[in-house]
């Protein structure tokens, strides 16, 4: 089979993929039929095909090099999932069918999520919490049936363990990157265990060792800021962000803007690039908060991105490539929210170091927690799934220092290392905020020159790297300085 079929194969099934995950997402569809879409593609997912790219990746250089890398990515990591495809949709179906029954009231398992993050009643929490837990010892079984064969295919492919295979395929050192975030740890825990101790206890009447999961969502819920994230304003705030930037949502006629209520419509925001740069859907319902517009900033990040990626780049560049470009650059959206110029223009926040110190304390709580992630997925995957249950509950417990059921040891893994991906881009949107500010001031998002330099990173799509950008900015490569000064300055 020739490499262009094999790119213009990828091509179709990726777009048809994201349309399965959209109509699930968007309500339009109850079951996820992926299996279907990976057997239809089923030759891109064979053995001779691997082999065959990687031995064209080995003698290419320049450019082809580079396209070549991003293929032999994809193609391995989908040989993966390609493995385990009925039991992925089986776990997910389960997870999308199942409800809870509490105090007579029964819920879909994932809304009662958004229950329970709403339950300033502890104990009402806490049993909605048990019930969802119940669902998820149900679900095991196939996630760790689902890891076994995993691990399994990453020896067949002639690695020593899934770590490396990860490491190589995505030309990440994730042992490295383990190690810079120890030291991060090492300088925010003070800060974070006072600051989340004091919340937890006027908040949820825990301290942090006794407080539960339930209890922390609870607090980072916040619903005393709920009045300068109104709803009804989510969209139009949005819109207004973008424009005084120069970038008119509206007439971006390739970025669809789903906003239709439905009963089965996921209520956090996602997005789907069906086609890049042609066809993303931003798939939002909003349902107010800090969180919800948090959520919906960072997705229209990676609809600009991917909206404003050249249409004639390759599809390795458009489709392929570092996911911790697009995330910083949905970071970059997202944290507009600890702007406090952004929050004086569009919520009308006129005091705001109430709120900063708390959305800070918000993203410090993320960064631990995917440090911890990184670091006990590391072990998941070297190790096995034996003692897991409990080196989960004891690194998460290390890092965040409340209570973490050890059930939770698969439902809470990324495959591939994608905490790396998100760790990586908190680091890189840092970095290029830092660069926006100096040449553009505080209040950037009022400036069309920021929208024009957004604008043309984005339109360069996934083709580098985050290093690589960051050493054309000027930077010698990813930098945990910028982050944790922003940190540390706004918890003090
Ligand atoms: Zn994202």
């Amino acid at each position: 089979m020739n490499i262009d079929q094999i790119r213009s194969d990828l091509e179709e099934f990726n777009s048809l993929l994201d349309q399965e995950y959209y109509l699930n997402g968007a309500g339009l569809k109850d079951k996820i039929e992926a299996a279907k879409i990976y057997e239809k593609y089923g030759h891109l997912f064979k053995r001779a095909i691997l082999d065959e790219v990687q031995k064209e990746a080995r003698s290419a250089d320049g450019e082809k090099e580079r396209r070549l890398r991003y293929l032999r990515s994809f193609l391995f990591g989908n040989y993966m999932e390609n493995r385990v495809k009925q039991l992925s949709d089986k776990a997910t179906t389960v997870e999308s069918e199942a409800t809870v029954t509490v105090a007579g009231d029964t819920y879909p398992f994932r809304q009662a999520a958004v229950v329970m993050v709403n339950e300033p009643n502890r104990k009402k929490r806490a049993s909605i919490f048990g019930a969802r837990n119940r669902v998820i010892e149900t679900i095991n079984p196939t996630l760790e049936e689902r890891m076994l064969v995993l691990h399994k295919t990453a020896h067949e492919l002639g690695y020593s363990d899934y770590v490396k295979l990860y490491e190589d395929i995505k030309s990440i050192q994730l042992e490295s990157l383990d190690l810079l975030l120890r030291s991060f740890l090492e300088k925010t825990k003070a800060s974070y265990t006072t600051q989340l101790g004091e919340l937890t206890k006027t908040q949820a009447g825990a301290t942090l060792p006794e407080a539960e999961k339930h209890d922390i969502s609870y607090v980072f819920r916040a619903i005393e800021f709920d009045s300068f994230f109104r709803r009804e304003k989510a969209i139009e705030t949005l819109k207004r962000t973008l424009a005084g930037m120069g970038i008119r949502l509206d007439e971006q006629r390739n970025i669809h803007l789903d906003v239709e209520e439905r009963p089965k419509k996921t209520p956090r925001a996602f997005v789907s690039p069906i086609k890049v740069p042609d066809d993303v859907r931003l798939v939002v319902m909003p349902q107010g908060g800090h969180d919800d517009y948090a959520s919906i900033f960072h997705e229209a990040g990676h609809a600009e991105h991917y909206g404003s990626t050249r249409s004639d780049l390759p599809v390795e560049y458009r489709y392929l490539g570092d996911n911790s470009l697009t995330e910083g650059y949905a970071f970059l959206m997202e944290y507009l929210l600890t702007n406090p110029h952004w929050l004086a223009k569009y919520t009308g926040m006129r005091e705001p170091r109430a709120f900063l110190k708390f959305v800070y304390l918000y993203k410090l709580y993320f960064l631990r927690r995917y440090a911890a992630k990184l670091t006990y997925e590391l072990a998941l995957h070297r190790k096995g799934l034996k003692d897991a249950p409990n080196r989960y509950k004891e690194t998460l417990e290390l890092s965040l220092v409340f209570k973490h059921p050890a059930s939770h040891y698969l439902m809470d893994v990324d495959d591939g290392f994608y905490c790396a991906n998100y760790l990586r881009a908190w680091i890189f949107e840092s970095q290029v905020k830092r660069i926006l500010t100096e040449r553009f001031g505080e209040d950037w998002f009022l400036k069309r020159g920021a929208g024009i330099q957004l604008q043309k990173w984005w339109s360069l799509g996934q083709k580098y790297q985050v290093e690589e950008m960051l050493r054309d900015l000027g930077y010698k490569g990813l930098d945990l300085n910028p982050l944790v000064e922003e940190i540390t300055s706004s918890l003090k």
